[in-house]
């Protein structure tokens, strides 16, 4: 093991990266971010920043250097620096793992190597392309195949005859057109597997997104045992197919009838897994700490049903008008466990804060989770 005293390193100081700190230095170790922005949240809570960018030769080498393991907080890392940095220290989890999790289309036919189902879809990566497309995949979705998040870079396609303006419209990038599909509940669930192949995955997360941006996820998911199991069973199966070393998140849609997909996964902890922290023995940071120091894989057991809502921006506005959210109210609530990011500037959309919110079972956390949103004036969780 990586003895506590030693440094572990994160690429991006948001606020995975700031959670993953306070993991790792509760554990002991101290941390080093590197990030180009002075005023990154992960920043402020680690030992050490190196301002710059992440392709910066001389900031990857200070942080090899100083490092024994390194780590990343977001999936469009460049393959280069990862591979850069593992040529000093132990990287996780490895370019290439980020690199499929960064293409929609890999991911797809990644998944389904895993014998895993997806959508139906195409890929669209030049002009001819668009006349190979077939009729039944529509409706559609226009996906941009990389950097897209929180439903940005997606257009909605009714008749093939919009296909080309919409594929124009995303820059002729390459691009997956995937059918639209009754989605009955969306579930994630977030597998942890060492560097030395043992794996655990935790609960299954019940996800609600509103405007393409997750506002909540229910704890364990109201889906039946088997298909929980299953869910927790492929993404095991996607984490060793990849020989996958960090922690890696998995979405799937349920379909109403039934079906298990593959949406796509993030090779990092996820905002799904947030919940973890408060309601579980070990959070995904706290194995994300772990595996990068190579101590043992902790007990994934939940101790309470829970409910996380996400704290965007647009609460630190009434009409326009600076306001400070009343987490005085919120704080008292029994049950609620808030968390605030630290960032300096809100704006709508940007992630600001979590709470989530443990009752006694789904429903005591949902009536508890439901006085927090009245008291934000947010939409309720369902
Ligand atoms: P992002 O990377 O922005 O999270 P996703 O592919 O997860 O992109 O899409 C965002 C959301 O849009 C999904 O969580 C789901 O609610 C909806 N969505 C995406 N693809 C489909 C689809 N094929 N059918 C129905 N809904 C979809
Ligand atoms: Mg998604």
């Amino acid at each position: 093991m990586i003895a506590p005293g030693q440094w572990l390193g994160v690429l991006g100081g948001g606020q995975l990266g700031r959670m993953f700190c306070m993991a790792a230095q509760t554990l002991g170790y101290r941390v080093c971010v590197l990030d180009p922005a002075p005023d990154s949240v992960a920043g402020a809570v680690a030992e050490k920043q190196i301002l710059a960018d992440y392709t910066d030769p001389a900031a990857l080498a200070e942080l090899a250097a100083l490092c024994r393991a390194v780590t990343t907080e977001f999936e469009n890392v460049p393959a280069q620096s990862l591979e850069r940095l593992a040529r000093d220290c132990a990287v996780s989890p490895h370019a290439f793992a980020v690199a499929v999790a960064q293409d929609r289309l890999r991911e797809k036919g990644f998944a389904q190597q895993c014998g895993l189902a997806v959508a139906p879809h195409h890929g669209i990566a030049e002009v001819a392309d668009l006349d190979r497309v077939d009729a039944s995949v529509l409706p559609g979705v226009l996906k941009s195949a990389r950097l897209g998040y929180d439903g940005k870079g997606q257009i909605r396609i009714e008749r093939l005859g919009e296909l080309a303006e919409a594929w124009e419209k995303l820059g002729r990038v390459h691009c997956v057109l995937e059918k639209w599909l009754p989605i009955a509940r969306e579930v994630s669930v977030i597998v942890c597997r060492g560097r030395n192949g043992k794996v655990v995955t935790f609960p299954v997360a019940e996800n609600q997104h509103r405007g393409g941006i997750l506002a909540a996820s229910i704890v364990p998911a109201r889906i039946d045992a088997t298909l929980a199991q299953r869910a927790r069973a492929s993404a095991t199966a996607m984490a060793e197919r990849l020989d996958y070393v960090g922690v890696l998140c998995v979405e799937f849609f349920v379909l109403q009838d039934g079906q298990l997909l593959v949406n796509e996964m993030a090779p990092r902890p996820h905002n799904s897994g947030h919940y973890t922290i408060d309601a579980c023995i070990t959070s995904q940071f706290d194995q994300q700490a772990r595996i990068l120091g190579e101590l043992p894989l902790g007990t994934t057991r939940q101790l309470a049903p829970a409910v996380m809502l996400n704290l965007l921006g647009d609460l630190w506005f009434d009409d326009g008008n600076p306001r400070q959210p009343p987490f005085d109210a919120v704080a008292a609530v029994a049950g609620a466990c808030l968390h605030v990011y630290g960032k300096t500037e809100a704006r709508p959309g940007r992630k600001m804060g979590h709470v989530t919110v443990l009752g006694t079972s789904v429903q005591d956390a949902l009536a508890r989770a439901g006085e927090v949103s009245a008291l934000l004036a947010l939409e309720q969780a369902r």
